[in-house]
Parts: structure tokens; sequence; C-alpha cells
């Protein structure tokens, strides 16, 4: 085996490419990964959090444990969540989940990407089997046939492998070389975040409102500063973009209707443009999709990362040595699961933004009562919270 040959090539090495390496090399593949971004050596003792986090599930968590990095990520800095609390601007209905009632010491917990990425490069450089090229990212893809791929870097490096793993979001140009077709689809929204104090402690609790304009959530930090996330129509957002710190904090208090009291300060503020897509395949002949580049769903339910976890669980679990590289059949058998279960959190986000969006009387009273119910049955909220914990499998 030459230098440039590699069971699997992984363009992209965000939170799910690397997790994916680190999984893949660890059941004896050799693996190259691609990254277009240089390493950044993260300060973790900075006060500054990070803009970016995610809320990560529990089944997320047991996939990170068995990979080593949620240990690490640990010992620098996370936020359990123990209850979550959703209620709408425009009625009396809200739903409380509760740890205890799944009798679960927390819900989830609430990590900085840059850190997490950061103790999943650690955990990458230290697994045997994994050679990185960094930056570097694919600039051909010259062969795409049952035997494997071929494929040009940027730099001019050449590799040969049985597998091509797109990793590189929701733009993907591996998943464009590949010419895998991609449905998308706007929301009309943006989502705004920033870390913020307020008056009153978050009590370890994740929050979340639903305003005609689109969901606001606030987000528990180690810190006692809440993340928040507010997706809002294009036209809104720009105004909450433009506004200085005291008219933001002012406008944010009162969106949240002050349940931790006034919004007393803020850091920065970063704004995304939000949409859904999917992909109809997953698999061209060698080249298979994971992560932002085969699924993007509303960030409402803090789902699209823990959807990535959950297909390098996945893929980990078919593909346990070399010979399986040469079954084509596990590779489909990941895409039909993983296309499947991902295609109605897609839908279902989309569906719930929809349902909260809605202002005329009737449906409004409809969405109300709904959400009573759910609040006043027990068991399907335990039902309810058990599928957001297992990443909705
Ligand atoms: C506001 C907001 C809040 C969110 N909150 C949550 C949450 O609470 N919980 C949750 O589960 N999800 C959340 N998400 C979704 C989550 O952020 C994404 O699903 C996740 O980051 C996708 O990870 P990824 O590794 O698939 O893709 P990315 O993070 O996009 O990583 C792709 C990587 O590929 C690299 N790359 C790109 N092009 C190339 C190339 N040609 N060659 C090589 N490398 C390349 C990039 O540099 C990058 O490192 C949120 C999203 C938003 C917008």
């Amino acid at each position: 085996m030459s230098s440039t040959d590699f069971d699997i090539v992984i363009a992209g090495a965000g939170m799910v490419g690397a997790s994916a390496a680190k999984a893949l090399a660890s059941n004896g593949f050799r693996v190259a990964l691609v990254e277009a971004m240089p390493a950044r050596e993260i300060d973790s003792s900075s006060q500054n959090y990070d803009l970016r986090v995610s809320a990560i599930s529990p089944a997320s968590r047991a996939i990170l444990e068995g990979l080593g990095v949620w240990q690490q990520l640990q010992r620098e800095r996370v936020c359990y969540y123990e209850q979550m609390f959703i209620w709408h601007q425009h009625g009396q209905a809200s739903i409380a989940f509760d740890a205890v009632d799944l009798a679960r010491d927390n819900l989830g917990a609430i990590a900085e990407n840059r850190l997490l990425q950061q103790c999943l490069y650690r955990v990458c450089d230290k697994q045997a089997g994994i050679e990185w090229f960094m930056p570097d990212s694919v600039e051909e893809l010259l062969v795409n046939q049952a035997s494997g791929v071929e494929l040009r870097l940027a730099s001019g490096t050449y590799l040969n492998a049985g597998l091509l793993i797109a990793a590189d979001g929701r733009d993907s140009p591996t998943r464009k070389l590949a010419g895998i077709e991609v449905r998308k689809g706007r929301y009309q929204q943006t989502a705004i975040v920033a870390n913020v104090d307020t008056e009153l402690p978050h009590r370890h609790t994740a929050w979340q409102k639903f305003l005609a304009t689109g969901p606001l959530a606030f987000l528990p930090l180690a810190n006692g500063q809440s993340s928040i996330v507010w997706s809002c129509d294009d036209e809104f957002a720009q105004q909450i973009i433009a506004a200085d710190d005291a008219d933001f904090c002012a406008a944010l208090g009162e969106a949240f209707e002050y349940k931790l009291g006034a919004v007393t300060g803020s850091s920065a503020r970063m704004s995304f443009p939000l949409g859904w897509h999917s992909c109809e395949r997953w698999l061209k002949h060698r080249v298979l999709l994971i992560g932002d580049a085969a699924h993007g769903v509303h960030p409402l339910a803090g789902q699209g990362l823990n959807l990535g976890f959950s297909d390098v669980d996945l893929l980990a679990n078919l593909l346990t040595d070399r010979s399986d590289l040469t079954l084509q059949k596990q590779l489909r058998r990941y895409e039909r699961r993983r296309k499947s279960e991902t295609w109605l959190a897609t839908m279902g986000f989309s569906g719930l933004k929809w349902i909260y969006g809605l202002q005329q009387k009737p449906l409004t009273g409809l969405r109300n009562l709904g959400m009573r119910l759910v609040d006043q049955a027990p068991s399907l909220k335990r039902e309810i919270m058990r599928k957001a914990i297992q990443n909705l499998t």
C-alpha cells in the first residue's frame, strides 16, 4: 500500500467528520482526514465562552464517551440541564419536562462547539491509523465506482480509497463533486446567537419560547450566563442585529417575558440564515454522506449535530473491519436507516415551526389545547423525552 492509499477518506473534520475518523480508525481502518481550515489551538481557560454551543443529548454523550471525547470535555467545561420549559406567547399553554420523571440526573448538556472540536482533534491526533491532510480539500473526484474512489486534493496529492465520506457540512463541495442532488428550503428566518447575563440564575433549565416570529431559546452555560438562539423572521432579525447592546438586551428580556429577570449584558452577536435540506441519495457508488452534508434541520429542537453523531454511530457499528468495505450492502443499510430517520426529523421540525407560527384563532386554540394535553399526560411526556434524549430513534 502506498502512502496515498487508504481504506477511507473523510472530507471535513468538523465535529461529525472528526468523530467518524476516530470511530472508524478504532475499528482498524486506515483513514485520511481532509480538512479545509487550518488547525487552531483553543485557549479553554479563556473566560470568553464560545458563541456557538450545542445541546448534546444523552445518546450523543454516550457515543462521545465511547470515543474518549466526553471525558476530556467534562474536564474543560460543560453545563448539564435538568429541566426544559417550553411555552408559547399567544396562550397560556406550556410544557415542562424534568429529568426526574425519567429517573435521570439530566436531560442533556450544553457544550461549546470549539471545545468539543478541540477534544475531538486531540483524540484523533492520538489515534493510530489517522493521517491528517490539513489545510487541504478534495478538488477533483477522478474515479467513483464500486471498487473505490480516486481523488485529487487542492495540494496536488492523489488519494485512493475504498470509500469517500463527505462530512463537509451543509454546502458539501464533495457531495457536489459526486453529483448527489440536494433538496433545500429556506425558512425566511435568521438565528441570532449570543451569550447573555441575566438578573436571575438559569436554574440548569433549557428554556424555549415560541413567538409568532420564531422560537427563542435560553440555554444554560457553566459560568451562569445563558446562550441564546433567537430565530426570527429575516426582516425583524436585521433590526435586532443592528440594535445597540442596551436596546438588544431590552428587546430580548421583553421577548423572553423576563423569565430570568432583565437581560443585563450581552456578548457580541452572530447570525445564521436558517433552512432545511435533505438528499435523495446518501450513497453514490463509493461516496457516502454523513452529518450536515446529508441533512439539515431547524435548530429549534437542537438536534442537527445529534443526528450527525447518530450517523457516525450506525456507520461504525456496520463497518467493523476492513472486509466490510467490500460489502456494499452495509453502506446501503446505513443509507436506508439514517435517511428515513432524519427525513422524519426534518419534516417534524418544519411542522413544529409551522404549528408554532400559526396565528389564526381556531388553530391557536387547538395548539394550546394540544400543549396542555401533553403537559398533563405524564406517559406521553416521558415518551417525548425518551425520543429526544435518544436522538429521535
Ligand atoms: C444557530 C444554530 C444552533 C444549533 N444548535 C444545535 C444544538 O443545540 N444541537 C445540535 O445537535 N445541533 C445544533 N445545530 C446544528 C449543528 O451546528 C450542525 O448540525 C453541526 O455543526 C454539523 O456538523 P458537521 O460536522 O456535519 O458540519 P460542519 O460543522 O459544517 O463541519 C464541516 C467541516 O468541513 C470542512 N470543509 C468544508 N468544505 C471542505 C472541503 N471542501 N474539504 C475539506 N473540508 C471541508 C469545514 O471547514 C468544517 O470543518 C445548530 C445550528 C445552528 C445554525
